[in-house]
């Protein structure tokens, strides 16, 4: 019954339009320490690696071309890449893919910031901020999350901040969504499904979460896109802590379900459920049927994936390199420092899915358009 509630309210607002993005890896080098992730600070079995903005713009002309409208710079909470290639990398995505697509958006999902540092991001063409929770529960934030900034927290100068008794780094973690609001940004949101025990607390909590924004900040607040991210297995087996923990969580059981549980919590077009590459092609492509307007294709998490390893000067592309035999690492070498697993398949693979589903591709930037929705609603 709900998943047909929200196949309604998802044709009846999105119609069958779908939006795809594609998230650019920028550094696999990261100061803290979650449990669950393969780039956690003490893997020291994990391939670390950091690209320059020559190739963060080969990159954007690469994917641009194949039609996506959104664009997301991601990482670990590499400091030294914030304090000074930050900026640099948000231009010079924004600058090219806009020139192949005029609609091009950019995001970043990077160590929470403060409000000063999101207006100046914006200056530089950035559109959204993705801040995922993980849990909003204190205490297993905290055994999850032990060390380094997102423990921690960074000051206004993106220093780590030192260890206190106060849960700082989950607290302003929380705030980020805010911040990102008041600086003129759209903001993203969401907890790893299935981290805790009592799953649905969570994701209630995302909900009341974005509520209280939409609130608050009333027409200020652009959608709200709503993350799902989860706990998947890392390629690096050794280090990888989940076989010992006692996670059971169906994700692929429960991804549909959810999803439509965040659509239809949340007011008419103020909820972009985002479908990603945790969960098999065909249970996303459900999942975008149902509920999510907006979804990532092509997911590849390393540093440097998309390049063309054939034709692009490599020597030009990486700025810090660890744990590979020379100092420009092969196409190998690259994907083995992937984030975690996940399921993979192309842009135009999806595409055809939707388009066998009746689902259109369109730009995320006409979701926007406040002007439209009257228009629909009459
Ligand atoms: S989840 Fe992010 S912050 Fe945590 S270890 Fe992984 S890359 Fe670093």
């Amino acid at each position: 019954m709900v998943v047909d509630a929200a196949r309604m309210q998802r044709r009846r607002t999105f119609g069958q339009s779908v939006a795809t993005m594609v998230p650019i890896e920028v550094t696999s080098f990261c100061a803290s320490t979650c449990r669950f992730c393969g780039w956690r600070a003490d893997n020291k079995e994990m391939v670390r690696l950091s690209i320059t903005e020559t190739a963060i713009r080969e990159q954007a002309r690469i994917l641009a071309r194949k039609g996506f409208s959104h664009f997301e710079i991601a990482g670990g909470d590499d400091l030294t890449l914030l304090q000074q290639h930050l900026k640099g990398l948000v231009r010079g995505l924004k600058e090219e893919t806009s020139a192949v697509n005029p609609e091009a958006r950019v995001s970043v999902c990077l160590v929470p910031m403060h409000e000063q540092h999101y207006r100046d991001l914006r200056q530089e063409g950035l559109d959204c901020v993705l801040t995922w929770q993980e849990t909003y529960d204190r205490e297993l934030y905290g055994y999850h999350i032990p060390s380094g900034p997102k423990a921690w927290g960074v000051d206004e100068q993106l220093r780590l901040q030192k260890k206190t008794d106060e849960p700082v780094g989950f607290l302003h973690r929380l705030r980020s969504q805010e911040l990102a609001i008041r600086a003129g940004l759209q903001a993203g949101l969401g907890a790893m499904i299935g981290l805790s025990k009592v799953t649905e607390a969570d994701i209630l909590s995302v909900v009341l979460h974005g509520r209280r924004l939409i609130e608050h900040y009333g027409d200020a607040v652009e959608p709200l896109i709503i993350g799902m991210p989860a706990w998947n297995p890392i390629l690096t087996q050794a280090s990888d802590n989940r076989p010992a923990s006692e996670f059971d969580f169906d994700t692929q059981g429960n991804f549909e379900l959810i999803a439509a549980i965040y659509l239809l919590a949340f007011p008419d077009r103020m909820a972009w459920v985002f479908a990603n590459g945790r969960v098999p092609p065909d249970i996303q492509t459900d999942c975008v049927e149902t509920a999510c307007c907006f979804t990532s294709t092509l997911v590849q998490i390393s540093p440097g994936a998309y390049l063309d390893f054939k034709q692009s000067e490599l020597d030009t592309m990486f700025e810090r390199v660890r744990g590979v035999a020379e100092a420009t690492p092969t196409f190998e070498e690259v994907m083995s420092g992937e984030q975690f697993m996940h399921y993979f398949a192309s842009h135009e693979e999806f595409v055809a899915g939707f388009e066998a589903r009746n689902l259109h591709v369109v730009s995320d930037r006409s979701y926007l358009r406040r002007a439209d929705w009257a228009v629909a609603a009459e």
